[in-house]
């Protein structure tokens, strides 16, 4: 385990030093190199390997004994308890302010979404294509539309692609899709807000969705899941551009 910080990136915005350090002490835990059952370093051999005070150690280890990942032995520090956080799956709010782990989540979303277009071509019902296609309307309908319109945009985007996770007929997609949502939502209309002062609308995702709403149409899995790829990964690249590259082009 030699220095924690080799692959660190700059700290970002919002992000502590103890923030940091328990994000590198949690990766050790979650990714094996501190098994299950073994004792951690002393608080002096982590402050001196991670360049770091004691304290932010302590603040640290005090996280993740809160997150049930480590726990105290009786007057010999701590040790792994468990590689899986009791609280379950989670991205903590702030993660979204933060670029790397905001590439990360959206690339979360690709794996779940692009199979999800593809079961709910071979799965949906004339229902669901009617609640998809109205998303894709709701969603073209907002692009003339000026800054007052963004989160209807917003809505009718997450609705469409809701729409598709409905219809795939597993809850589990469903209620992750939710859980995306609602993390994001606040970071896409930030990022269609950033899109709208500088002039430009969503014309090109509005045909994205279209083309994803005709392949499940069509009950074309293959198509539907290229489409929804290509989709996701244009809508990402689009978010990250608005909210990182101010000044950029569109
Ligand atoms: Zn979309």
């Amino acid at each position: 385990m030699s220095n924690l910080f080799e692959n660190a990136v700059p700290l970002a915005r919002g992000q502590t030093l103890s923030d940091q350090a328990t994000e590198a002490l949690r990766r050790n835990v979650m990714n094996g190199d501190w098994p299950v059952g073994s004792m951690l370093p002393s608080e002096v051999v982590l402050s001196q390997k991670m360049n770091v005070s004691r304290s932010v150690i302590r603040e640290a280890v005090s996280r993740l004994k809160a997150e049930g990942l480590l726990a105290s032995q009786q007057g010999r520090g701590a040790f792994v308890a468990s590689n899986r956080p009791r609280m379950g799956f989670a991205i903590n709010a702030r993660d979204v302010d933060n670029r790397r782990k905001l590439t990360q989540i959206l690339e979360l979303r690709l794996g779940i979404e692009i199979e999800a277009a593809a079961i709910a071509a071979r799965r949906r019902s004339d229902e669901d294509l009617e609640r998809i296609d109205a998303a894709v309307e709701a969603f073209a309908a907002v692009q003339k539309f000026g800054p007052e319109q963004v989160r209807a945009g917003v809505d009718a985007d997450l609705q469409f692609h809701r729409a598709i996770c409905d219809a795939t007929k597993n809850d589990y997609y469903l209620g992750f899709f939710n859980y995306l949502g609602a993390s994001l939502r606040e970071t896409i209309e930030a990022g269609r807000n950033r899109s709208v002062e500088r002039g430009g609308d969503s014309r090109e995702a509005a045909e994205e969705h279209r083309a994803v709403a005709e392949a499940i149409t069509a009950q074309d899995s293959l198509a539907a899941r290229k489409l929804m790829r290509k989709h996701l990964e244009l809508s990402s690249a689009r978010l990250l551009g608005h909210l990182w590259n101010s000044g950029g082009r569109e």
